[in-house]
């Protein structure tokens, strides 16, 4: 080691990671059809696994319509944007993507931006600053917690779900310039659903504006497949929604609807857009294609919500300690210890099944938990392997936080 190396801490600090159990290995997969995967480690490739650990819920990512659409945008305007949305990187794919986000989410305009981390870091920064009041579900995604204290914001952190402490908050905030509240609609670590209507009356009564992150929720979740605020019922004008395309839509990007003078406003001020490259044509195309198809079979939304319902209670029924509140296709196995749910993903691994470990800092400690999603393309095989890989599973004590 060198003494002068000013990047020394790094390895004290990768080592103290190790120590923990909490260092995490950037793995190589490689792709295969039907929702499967190889890991690529040092011995070489793996058997073949069933991917149990892709946000992919619809088999959209491997669909050949997408990649047909995406060439076809590649091939008219080329790989990549060239310039930013405000610049010149925004081409036809772009704009007809932008207006079916719009059409599909029935809302009058939509902006696409590079990924949905940058959407929620941009849009609220674009919502509120200084002199305002943000209020955060504690179990928000990161960016939407990046994204409330970078506006400089107050932030208010309330716990999970609870609306009073909103309410309670909002009218505490009634003195500040703005109030926005901010939550995830499908928790991406407990597959539970945000109590919407609540605040979206809260946020009427309040005179504020309700953000509402629907990036595991998109293409999943309500009759046409736009998300939970259709399946909740929620329609508002105190609400703008978040989405991704990187999951269930199988492509990359993000976006937000809304009204036109929000998205006119964030056009111009969200910097994580207007500072950033437009998305790749071959993305749009392939965003478009996935619409169509969420459009036209409503039968693998319809698998998911089956599905996910049928392994939940088969696995509460054998003893797994899998949270009542899971409406979708995550499925959380609370596990505890993070050796144990280590060695759990190991186990299922070696019985073909690749299930994320999920361990603090993302989660809460002593809650590490298996972290199950479904894949339409994966289908029953995945499934009838996964559950019988489980019964052969160490179960933790039932007790576990
Ligand atoms: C994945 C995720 C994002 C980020 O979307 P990307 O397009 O992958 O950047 C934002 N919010 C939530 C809740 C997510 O799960």
């Amino acid at each position: 080691m060198n003494p002068r190396d000013p990047f020394r801490w790094t390895i004290e600090a990768g080592q103290d990671l190790a120590a923990k159990g909490l260092l995490r290995m950037r793995r190589q997969v490689v792709p295969l059809p039907r929702g499967r995967c190889r890991l690529v480690t040092e011995q070489g490739e793996s058997p073949v696994l069933w991917n149990f650990a892709s946000n992919d819920y619809l088999g959209l990512a491997e669909d050949p319509r997408l990649n047909a659409a995406a060439e076809e945008a590649t091939a008219e305007c080329g790989t990549g944007a060239r310039a930013s949305a405000l610049v010149t990187g925004r081409t036809i794919w772009h704009a007809r993507l932008e207006q079916r986000l719009a059409e599909f989410k029935q809302t009058p305009a939509a902006l696409l931006f590079p990924t949905g981390f940058a959407a929620n870091v941009g849009t609220i920064c674009g919502l509120v600053g200084p002199g305002d009041v943000v209020l955060c579900d504690r179990w928000n995604h990161a960016s939407l917690v990046d994204g409330c204290r970078l506006s400089g914001a107050k932030l208010r952190v309330y716990p999970h779900g609870d609306v009073a402490t909103v309410e309670r908050e909002l009218d505490k905030a009634l003195d500040a310039r703005r109030r926005l509240i901010v939550t995830d609609s499908l928790f991406s670590m407990d597959g539970d659903v945000a109590p919407l209507r609540e605040l979206a009356h809260l946020a009427e009564q309040h005179d504020a504006m309700l953000l509402v992150d629907e990036a595991h929720a998109t293409g999943v979740f309500g009759d046409r497949g736009t998300g939970l605020l259709e399946a909740c019922g929620v329609e508002s004008p105190h609400v703008i929604a978040v989405g991704t395309l990187s999951k269930a839509l199988g492509s990359q990007g993000g976006f937000i609807c809304g009204p036109k003078s929000v998205i006119d406003w964030l056009g111009n001020s969200a910097r994580t857009q207007v500072y950033s490259t437009a998305l790749t044509p071959g993305a749009c195309g392939a965003a478009l294609a996935a619409l169509d198809i969420i459009d036209r079979e409503p039968q693998r939304r319809t698998w998911l919500a089956e599905r996910s319902a049928e392994i939940k209670r088969i696995l509460t029924a054998a003893g797994w300690n899998v949270p009542s509140a899971v409406a979708g296709p995550i499925i959380p196995i609370i596990v505890g210890s993070n050796d144990h749910v280590t060695a759990l993903a190991e186990a299922l691994l070696h019985a073909s099944c690749m299930v994320a470990a999920i361990r603090p800092p993302t989660v809460p400690r002593d809650t590490a938990r298996l972290r199950i999603s479904l894949n339409f393309a994966g289908g029953e095989g995945g499934i009838t392997t996964l559950l019988d890989a489980l019964k052969f599973a160490n179960r933790p004590p039932r007790s576990t936080p």
